[in-house]
């Protein structure tokens, strides 16, 4: 919680040099200012949005790719109130600066309202017709598309930059236009490198294996040229395949499914135009590796040492609970309950059963075809796993948020309940 705090006031820091620097050298009338001040803190929420869209991975560490999210679009959303009161309550006497300004503010309306509803899951996760909407849409609006259209946020900021310097108002202070240009190529040079130049530092490795599980499931090995030595359990990696005819070199995340720092094996449901073409990708082929992103770790850590911890999976969802059982399934004690849609689905349960013989009764596996209700959560969870363990919970969006409810329903505190969803 204090980690959030602290990284949600970065939200209001970032922007009170400008601002500051601004009400410092700027002679113009304190009302004035006062929209002025606006327009300043839209176009830093803006940067600062950008900046959080590189996935800075020490901050995922700290925070949690969630919230890293979830701010970048909460400040798409504060941005927009601060630039409609910036936009209606001041004036220019350039009428191509208040061109770019108006065209930024519909712009970026616009790309915020696509995004909230392809990209985000704040309205799709809560409405099974939306979700279904969107699914009939993405034929179209591929999510690379979506993607493409919310890069157009770019365009924006550089619209809004020339704004700014068409500005007598503002461009006639030096010192102030190189602070506001500095934010400016700051941002947009950490953007450039991480898209461009940092790919080439990233993990890299080469398809091992490539096996169908079940009726729609692959499990896919990269054998690494280095060891992922920063990998924890639970994590996950945003992958491209390299060079193959088949599938194309999107950046696509995964999480890891066991221990082996060498050769990271993933499990991937087939239900996209991506992961369907992931069947023809040939042996060999280069992939480069994102990461390793994920809190999982880190909050087991945390949790008291003697508390249960508590798996829950729904269908591929069970990759990253599976490495965590790797990981603890002797120190610890651990639940881990698994729902898959057909007995076919449960390719892992020999290697659950694996872990279970090891674990000398500390982990304990309960397999459903079709999804758990309140009353298979009641009877497979014991009082004191539900009064005291820790739980982590990992699928399809509108699955977790179900299973969540359920939980907090038998007396689960949300405190205690973690969650990966399967889309970002
Ligand atoms: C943290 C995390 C870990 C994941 N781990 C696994 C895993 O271990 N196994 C597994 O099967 N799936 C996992 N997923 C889900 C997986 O990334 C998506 O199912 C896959 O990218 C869909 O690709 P597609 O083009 O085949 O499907 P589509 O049908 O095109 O897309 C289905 C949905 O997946 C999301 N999606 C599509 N492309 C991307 C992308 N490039 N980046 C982010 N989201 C995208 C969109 O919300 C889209 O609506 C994980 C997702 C996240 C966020």
């Amino acid at each position: 919680m204090l980690r959030k705090l602290l990284f949600w006031s970065f939200a209001v820091v970032f922007p009170l040099p400008l601002v500051l620097t601004y009400d410092a050298v700027a002679t113009a009338p304190e009302t004035l200012k006062f929209y002025i001040f606006l327009g300043l803190i839209a176009y830093a929420w803006w940067l600062l949005s950008v900046l959080l869209s590189v996935r800075p991975s020490r901050l995922d560490r700290f925070v949690g790719m969630p919230s890293i999210y979830g701010l970048h679009g909460m400040l798409g959303i504060l941005a927009i109130i601060a630039a409609y009161v910036h936009r209606d309550n001041s004036y220019s006497p350039s009428s191509l600066a208040r061109d770019l300004g108006d065209w930024s503010f519909y712009g970026s309306l616009s790309v915020l309202c696509f995004s909230v509803f392809f990209l985000s899951g704040w309205l799709v996760d809560r409405s099974r017709l939306l979700l279904r909407i969107k699914g009939f849409l993405e034929i179209a609006f591929r999510h690379q598309f979506s993607v493409w259209i919310h890069r157009l946020n770019l365009v924006i900021v550089t619209m809004i930059w020339l704004h700014a310097h068409l500005l007598v108002r503002v461009n006639q202070y030096f010192g102030f236009m190189v602070l506001f240009d500095f934010y400016t190529v700051m941002t947009l040079g950490i953007y450039a490198w991480k898209k461009w130049i940092a790919p080439d530092a990233y993990l890299q490795g080469t398809v091992a294996s490539s096996d169908m599980l079940g009726g729609s499931t692959r499990k896919v090995s990269v054998h690494l040229d280095t060891r992922a030595a920063t990998l924890r359990p639970g994590d996950f990696f945003f992958l491209s395949f390299k060079g193959s005819s088949s599938v194309s070199g999107e950046w696509h995340p995964f999480s890891v499914t066991d221990d082996d720092r060498e050769t990271l094996t993933f499990t991937i449901r087939q239900h996209g135009d991506f992961t369907r073409r992931l069947d023809n990708v040939e042996l060999g082929t280069r992939v480069r590796l994102e990461g390793p992103f994920g809190r999982f770790e880190s909050i087991i850590q945390g949790h008291d040492r003697e508390a249960p911890l508590v798996l829950v999976g729904m269908g591929a969802g069970v990759a990253p609970l599976l490495s965590l059982a790797a990981a603890h399934h002797t120190t610890r004690d651990i639940h881990l309950l698994w729902s898959v849609r057909t007995p076919e689905d449960a390719y892992y349960r020999d290697v659950l059963k694996e872990y279970e013989a090891a674990s000398e009764g500390r982990l304990q596996v309960t397999v459903s075809v079709g999804r758990f209700r309140r009353r298979d959560l009641l009877d497979a969870l014991p009082v004191e796993h539900i009064a005291k363990g820790a739980f982590f919970i990992v699928g399809p969006n509108l699955a977790v948020v179900a299973i969540r409810r359920l939980l907090w329903r038998i007396g689960v505190s949300p405190r205690r309940i973690h969650q990966e969803r399967l889309t970002m």
